[in-house]
């Protein structure tokens, strides 16, 4: 049993990948306060959806973090606000917050992190949108969740 569980794991990870067309969000932020992307494409029948963020850059986490936060874009502007109010010691995402479709962890230069959520948070069409929330990031690190 021992020396088979593996490969039946690798086998059941590539199953995934090769049924589900787009599960994952792959984001790199840096520190110029951007993202190295404006808009990210899922498939709406990813039964799991992860999130991997990369920092680039070299700042601390208190001066330049980053975060992946997806809300229905009509939600992205209140929520990036409330997120100010919450601190970085909640990342600066509001807790507990249904608004809050997914987040990652907030990190800071030369850091990774990554988040997984149910693919039913999102539907086909929807008009949703990621951003950092770190404060005064939102504005210029925002981008589309196309979901397909
Ligand atoms: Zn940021």
């Amino acid at each position: 049993m021992k020396r088979t569980f593996p490969i039946a794991v690798a086998a059941l990870l590539f199953a995934g990948s090769a049924f589900a067309d787009n599960c994952t969000i792959d984001l790199d932020g840096n520190d110029q306060m951007k993202f190295d992307k404006s808009e990210v494409t899922v498939s709406a029948s990813c039964p799991e959806i992860t999130i991997n963020l990369t920092h680039s850059g070299q700042l601390p986490v208190n001066a330049m973090g980053h975060n992946v936060v997806i809300t229905q874009t009509g939600d992205y502007m209140p929520v990036a606000q409330d997120g100010v109010k919450a601190g970085l010691d909640n990342d600066y995402v509001p807790v507990d917050d249904s608004r809050v479709i997914a987040h990652t962890d907030m990190i800071g230069g030369g850091e990774t992190t990554t988040v997984t959520f149910p693919g039913d948070k999102l539907s086909a069409g929807g008009d949703y949108s990621f951003f950092c929330s770190f404060p005064g990031h939102w504005t210029m690190m925002v981008g589309k969740v196309i979901v397909e």
